[in-house]
Parts: structure tokens; C-alpha cells; sequence
């Protein structure tokens, strides 16, 4: 069965969405850290970060260099941290957080937005890209 996020890439499930190429997606995590926090993920579905093909992987990690680089210009922030747990969505995805203290690396600390935050936000970041 196709997992949560290939649905997103085909369009089946919405997403506020940041990039897209032939091999890679972003888009916004629905219960961000801070806000501007994304998600990154190859179109192939692959469950774990390791099992990846190194080309992949390395075209995952210059995809979220060029995404991250377009939300620290974006969103107000110390940082852009980049995390990869994958412990609730069996397809890869790579964390892109706006710090500004350690809390918002924890997973435990969340925030709110509504339908139109989250769109000026995923405006806001594309704008930069
Ligand atoms: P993890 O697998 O532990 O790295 O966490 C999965 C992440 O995916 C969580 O931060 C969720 O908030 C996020 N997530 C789950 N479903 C969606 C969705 N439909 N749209 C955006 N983000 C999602």
C-alpha cells in the first residue's frame, strides 16, 4: 500500500507544498516544531534513511540544503536543524526545523497555525527558493 507521503506526491492527500523535482518533494510537517518546519522525501518509497541507494541519498541531502537554505532566509531563526527519525511514516523524510533554542529540536514542543499561517508560511519559503 502506498505510504501517507507517496499519496501527497500523486496528490491524493493535501499538503502545503514548498518544491518539487524529478526525484524529490517538500513540503510542510502538519505538526510543526516551529513554524516553517518541512519535510523533505525522495518519490521513492523507501522506508529507512540507511536502505537508501547513495545516489538518493545524496540527492536528498543537496535537495534539503537547497530547501533549508530558502527557510532560514524565510522564517525568523538562529538555525535551520535537520533531523531524520521515521519512527510514525515508513517513507523517508527529512526533518527541516527552524531553531531558535534547543526545545524546538525535542519533538515534544509544538506549534499551532492555521490554515492560512501554514499557507503564507509555505509562500514565504517558496518566494526564497
Ligand atoms: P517521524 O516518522 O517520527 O519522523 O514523523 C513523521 C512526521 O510526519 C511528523 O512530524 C508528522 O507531523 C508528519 N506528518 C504526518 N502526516 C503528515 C501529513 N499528512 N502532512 C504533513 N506532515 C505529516
Amino acid at each position: 500500500m502506498a505510504s501517507i507521503f507517496t499519496k501527497i506526491i500523486n496528490g491524493e492527500i493535501p499538503c502545503y507544498k514548498i518544491a518539487e523535482d524529478d526525484n524529490f518533494f517538500a513540503f510542510l510537517d502538519i505538526n510543526p516544531n516551529a513554524k516553517g518546519h518541512t519535510l523533505c522525501i525522495p518519490k521513492k518509497e523507501v522506508d529507512k534513511i540507511m536502505d537508501l541507494d547513495e545516489e538518493t541519498y545524496m540527492g536528498l541531502m543537496a535537495f534539503s540544503r537547497k530547501v533549508g537554505l530558502a527557510i532560514e532566509a524565510a522564517i525568523d531563526c538562529n538555525r535551520v536543524g535537520m533531523s531524520v527519525i521515521g519512527l510514525e511514516v515508513p517513507h523517508v523524510h527529512v526533518h527541516l526545523i527552524p531553531l531558535t533554542e534547543m526545545k524546538d529540536a525535542t519533538f515534544q514542543n509544538k506549534v499551532t497555525l492555521d490554515k492560512e499561517q501554514f499557507e503564507a508560511t509555505a509562500a514565504a519559503i517558496r518566494a526564497q527558493l
